[in-house]
């Protein structure tokens, strides 16, 4: 396996990390996942747009340009040979002495990997069973940052209830899943978090909004109730690498079940054919 280390592709076990670098001792740090369809990475520019935006909001400086990132990562892929599959890509702030108080010209750290997976064809068909859960993350949620208990611990909690996926809620506001973006739709419209310091805005979630539009579906990026959950006509999930996830139940703080929709279906298959034919967003 091949990984990127700072500018240069090498072989795993050439890559070491420092014992003081502050993404392992303090989470500080970001990423990005990128999907890869035969061989294609899907939204990259999207992503990395994201990457650079989670960096300024956290004072990171990258240490190239997007540019060379973005050519980095396609040797990445293209040193792994994946047809199917995701890139990860990271940037700590680097190592120095352990100290709370970071320093704004530090020397950031790129690295990244690339992994064979074929998109969850089982969970986009059947759809996912989900558990309902206080969210009790910080309130820079939009930050895609390597800082992630409060999502590892929801979906701890959803899959021992058998559950695939967390849902989340503050004080009976839904706001999205432990890795994915929720969305109901209700009398023909589609609900869905706007994209405040509560959520991640999904590259995902801004396709289906931009297909729906293009479908005439009515859209209301407005915050909605856990009773609203509980009484929507459908409900779906999406991200990098489930796409659109139909949801079929929700356990935990409420219950219910749902059928898979016509709008979830239809937006299913839209969001597939603008992956086979990319366009930018
Ligand atoms: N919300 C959270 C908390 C996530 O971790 C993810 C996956 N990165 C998403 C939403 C979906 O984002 P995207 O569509 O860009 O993968």
């Amino acid at each position: 396996q091949y990984v990127l280390y700072g500018d240069k592709i090498v072989e795993r076990e050439h890559a070491s990390i420092d014992l003081e670098d502050r993404g392992y001792n303090f989470g500080d740090g970001i990423y990005e996942v990128v999907y890869i369809y035969g061989g294609k990475p899907f939204s990259m520019e999207e992503h990395f747009k994201r990457f650079a935006d989670s960096a300024a909001k956290l004072e990171m400086k990258l240490p190239y340009t997007l540019e060379t990132v973005n050519d980095l990562t396609v040797k990445l892929i293209e040193a792994n040979k994946i047809h199917n599959g995701i890139v990860y890509i990271q940037m700590t702030r680097g190592a120095s002495p352990r100290n709370h108080l970071y320093d704004r010209d530090s020397a950031c750290l790129i690295t990244g990997f690339a992994r064979k997976m074929d998109p969850p064809v089982q969970a986009q068909e059947n759809g996912i069973k989900t558990y309902l859960t206080e969210d009790i993350r910080w309130l820079r949620c939009d930050i895609k940052t390597l800082n992630l208990l409060g999502n590892t611990m929801a979906k701890r909690k959803a899959a021992d209830h058998g559950c695939h996926e967390a849902l989340q809620h503050r004080e009976g506001t839904c706001t999205e899943g432990s890795s994915s973006n929720l969305f109901i739709i209700k009398k023909g419209t589609l609900y869905t978090h706007p994209a405040t310091n509560l959520i991640l805005n999904g590259i995902t979630r801004q396709h289906i909004l931009k297909i729906a539009n293009e479908q005439g579906i009515d859209i209301a990026e407005e915050a909605f109730s856990t009773r609203d959950l509980i009484h929507a006509d459908e409900v779906f999930l999406s991200s990098t690498t489930m796409e659109i996830a139909p949801v079929i139940a929700v356990t935990g703080d409420e219950e219910g079940e749902f059928p898979i929709g016509p709008v979830t279906r239809l937006l299913q298959k839209k969001l597939k054919e603008k992956i086979k034919k990319p366009t930018v967003l």
